[in-house]
């Protein structure tokens, strides 16, 4: 007469259903660190290129990501990240980026604190 343990339904104890809790962080597609409160879902295919996949993303990836690489450029590596990483720009700000925190926006040309 277990009624804790037993595993029966199945939906009684569940220990994953909690409502309240964030979903598990989801890797940056560009710089694999998990991403933080705010995920960007950026298309590697622009929209406009009838691209539909999306891939998590930090607003700071993406923004690095827009700035280096025109559209085209975009389409042609796709869902390859490989071929964006390739770029030395990329990878500069991917080693860069990868000790900041997952909520961490550059905000460049602002300094202080
Ligand atoms: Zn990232």
């Amino acid at each position: 007469m277990a009624r804790k343990h037993a595993k029966r339904g199945g939906w009684a104890d569940e220990p994953e259903a909690t409502e309240d809790e964030a979903p598990p962080p989801v890797p940056c597609w560009l710089c694999g660190r998990p991403t933080g409160s705010t995920i960007v879902w950026h298309h590697p295919v622009p929209k406009s290129r009838g691209g539909r996949d999306v891939v998590p993303m930090h607003g700071i990836c993406q923004q690095t990501l827009t700035a280096n690489f025109t559209n085209s450029e975009l389409q042609r590596a796709g869902l390859d990240v490989d071929v964006l990483l390739a770029h030395p720009p990329i990878r500069k700000f991917v080693d860069w980026v990868a000790n900041k925190d997952p909520d961490f926006t550059a905000s460049v040309t602002k300094k202080g604190r």
